[in-house]
Parts: structure tokens; sequence; C-alpha cells
């Protein structure tokens, strides 16, 4: 595969971009490879700046279910770019697509909208915050919940629970607010809930795809729900990801857990910079100008993100039967791969929610953060770039998740299965 421009761009890019990119895990560091350089994006498969195709299952992280360049998409966005790009005041759009939003979940009265999951979330956390006029919040080792100060936490030593920055720039002062459980293990909420009474929230990935695919257990949400109502806390759903991709309600639809705020992000955009929370008329009512929480966006609510997202949520709601296909294709996928893995002994965990799939490659199970980080890292970087290098474009850590959109066909996924196998041989 030759990949001469794209070095050359990396190159070009690392002179006048901190590391070339603009977002870190675009860079490839964690399989040591470079990035590839995109030119354009047609349905299943994405075109670099060297004439290379790829058969890609990142799909810009999460937001296009419905594959690159959807005509029907992009017709929506340019009539709409026609009028104008952003006005700063209100537009009926932004209503219609927060009314099918609202509509879709017995949780939601009201949704707002921001211009990214991260402040979606970081939104989220104020009005949980202020509803509750308490200050720590829960979250969980491995789940990614956007950029904010208060998110960006790792474990303390031994048995504080009490979370310590994990990056620079980040005030101890502002992450102690922040505790930190263990996914999937409810003994760890209960310490938090025993060290702290000015808990707000939890917050959780109840699909956690940002330390690879991991799902809550069932019981475990519900127990969460429980803790919640105890001790007057509110639980918020982070649905960035899974949120129209595990199921039209994602995970929520799923698991039969009632969060009280949920956030969304990447599908509800379709690939333009969208993000959304929302809740019951109670806790939402609490915001600005209703109420006495801040928050505000120049951009927010764009008019030409709100006719993407709106034309994308509309295809989704045709199809009642959707998101069983996309997950019959997942399931052929990763079964698939987990079979052609199986012929040279190498041991595979798969996970699949809806459009939404994950491996590991680990003799066991994968149910939190700790045993994801235990399964083997090489092998996973040897198979990206063997695969890379066959035209089949995953993401480039082994804490992502794979997304399947709707273009894609059994045949497309039985060729990559047969790519998998032929990378499994060389690596064995
Ligand atoms: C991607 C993601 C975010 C952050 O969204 P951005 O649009 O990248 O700011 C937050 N939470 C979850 C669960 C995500 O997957």
């Amino acid at each position: 595969m030759n990949i001469e421009k794209s070095l050359k761009a990396f190159s070009d890019a690392k002179e006048v971009i901190p590391g070339g990119v603009d977002s870190p895990v675009r860079a490839f560091s964690s399989v040591g490879g470079t990035p590839i350089f995109i030119k354009k994006g047609k349905a299943s498969h994405l075109y670099d700046i060297d004439g290379n195709k790829y058969i890609d299952f990142v799909q810009s992280w999460g937001p296009l279910i419905h594959g690159h360049a959807n005509k029907k998409i992009e017709k929506k966005v340019n009539k709409a770019i026609k009028k104008g790009l952003s006005f700063g005041a209100p537009t009926i759009v932004e209503t219609k697509l927060a009314k099918k939003i609202v509509n879709l979940f017995d949780e939601l009265d009201q949704v707002r909208f921001v211009s990214s999951g991260t402040e979606a979330v970081m939104s989220a956390i104020r009005v949980a915050r202020g509803f509750t006029n308490r200050d720590d919040i829960v979250k969980f080792e491995g789940c990614y919940h956007g950029h904010s100060d208060s998110l960006l936490v790792e474990a303390g030593s031994g048995a504080v629970t009490f979370g310590t920055p994990s990056s620079p720039g980040v005030p101890a002062d502002l992450t102690k607010h922040t505790l930190l459980a263990k996914y999937n293990d409810i003994e760890s909420v209960k310490k938090c809930f025993e060290d702290s009474d000015n808990i707000a929230c939890i917050i959780i990935e109840p699909i956690a795809g940002n330390m690879g695919l991991v799902p809550a257990k069932v019981e475990f949400l519900k127990e969460l729900r429980t803790i919640c109502d105890e001790n007057n806390a509110l639980l918020i759903f982070d649905e960035v990801m899974s949120g129209f991709r595990a199921s039209l309600k994602g995970a929520t639809g799923i698991v039969g857990v009632s969060p009280d705020i949920l956030t969304f992000g990447k599908v509800i955009g379709a690939g333009m910079p969208v993000g959304a929370f929302g809740a019951r008329d109670e806790i939402m009512n609490r915001l600005s100008p209703e109420g006495d929480i801040y928050q505000a966006g120049t951009l927010s609510g764009n008019p030409i993100a709100m006719n993407a997202g709106l034309k994308s949520l509309d295809m989704l709601l045709e199809d009642d039967k959707l998101y069983e296909k996309l997950e019959k294709k997942a399931l052929r996928l990763t079964r698939g791969m987990k079979e052609a893995a199986s012929l040279y002994d190498i041991p595979m965990q798969i996970d699949v929610r809806g459009s939404m799939f994950g491996f590991f490659f680990s003799q066991t199970p994968v149910t939190n953060f700790d045993d994801a980080k235990k399964s083997d890292a090489k092998l996973f970087a040897s198979f990206h770039q063997g695969m890379l290098n066959e035209g089949v474009y995953f993401a480039c850590s082994l804490y992502e998740t794979g997304f399947i959109c709707t273009t894609m066909s059994d045949k497309l996924i039985d060729s990559v299965i047969k790519k998998a196998k032929k990378v499994f041989k060389e690596l064995s």
C-alpha cells in the first residue's frame, strides 16, 4: 500500500498543528502507525489522498450511521446552506428535531442543543449539580465523557475514591469533586456514597464504547437507579455514542432502566457538530433563561447541523427493523472474525449492541477497564496494520468501538472476514 502523500501531509500538518491532528486518537500513535489523510468518503468506503480505498468501520467515530456522503442528507444540507450558515436566533428546525427526540423517550420533556458531546455532558453535569445543590459526581474508570476538566479523571491510589486529574492543566481542586468507581462493580459505587454525602449524580456510559465495547450489566444499572433514588442523586446516561446506535433509543431503549438526564452527540448530528442533553421539565426548567443555571452557545442549534440531524433521524425512523438488521450484520462480522481467529488459536472476545461492535484479543471476558487493559495490545496493533494494508479501516486503538452503517452488505462483511483470516494467518 502506497501512502506517500499521507506521509508528506502528516509531516506538513505537524509543523502547524500539535501532533498533526486536531484530536489525539487520530494520530494512530497507539498502533504505531501513520494517519491516513482522507480525500472523500462514499457510503461504506473511505478514499485517501494516495488513491487507496478502505471499508470504513470508524465512520467519523460513530456519527455516520447512514454511511458517507448520503444523498438525502446532502440534499437537505445543501438546501439549508443557501439560506445562511447561522443566525444566532431561533429556527423552526430546532423545535422539529427537539420534538422528535422528546417523543422517543419517556424520560424527556425537553432537550437543549449544543455543538459537541463534551459540551452536552459538561452542561448535564452542571444542571445535575445545580438541581441537587451538591458538588460531587461519580464516574467510572474507562468511561469517557468528553474532555471537560472535572471529567478528565483517573483513579486515585488504593482505597481513596476521590479522583486525581489525568491531564496537566486540570487543577486537582476541580477533580476533587469527581469520585471514581469501577464499571460493573456496585460495591465501588456504594463506597463513593459512604465517602460523600454531597453526590449530585452518577454519570455512566450504559454501553461503554470508550474502553472498547463493554456493556454495563442490566442488574448493575438497576442498582445504580436504586442508589440514586435512595440518595436523591440524579442518574445520567451518557449516550453520546450509544444514542441512535445501540438501538433507536440507545441503551435506554434496551436496558429497561430510566435515567434522569440523557446526553447525545455523534449520530444526532449525522456528521455535523451537534450535541444535546435532556431531562424532565422539573430539571430542564432550571436552565437559563427560564431558570438560574447558566448554559449557552453562539452556534448551538446551528441550522445546517439541525437539518442534517433531522434528516438522519427521519431516515432512522422509517424502518422499524433497521437496528435488528444492523445488529445481524455486526454479529456476522464479529462471529466471522472470531471464527477466523480461532483457526489460528488466537483468542478473541466479541460483543455487539445494535450497530456497535467490539473485539478484544483476550482469553477471558472483558467487563471493566482493568480487563480491557489486560487484552493483547501488541496483537491488536499488528492486526490493525494488517487490516489497513488489506483496505479495512478499523479504529486505531483497542479502546474504541466499531460501527456498522446501513450501506454495508453481507457480501462486504464477508469480504472483510476473508481479509481478517488472511491477516490472522500472517500473524500466527
Ligand atoms: C465522543 C463522546 C463524548 C464526547 O463527544 P465530543 O463530540 O467528542 O466532544 C462524550 N461521551 C461519550 C460517551 C462519547 O463517546
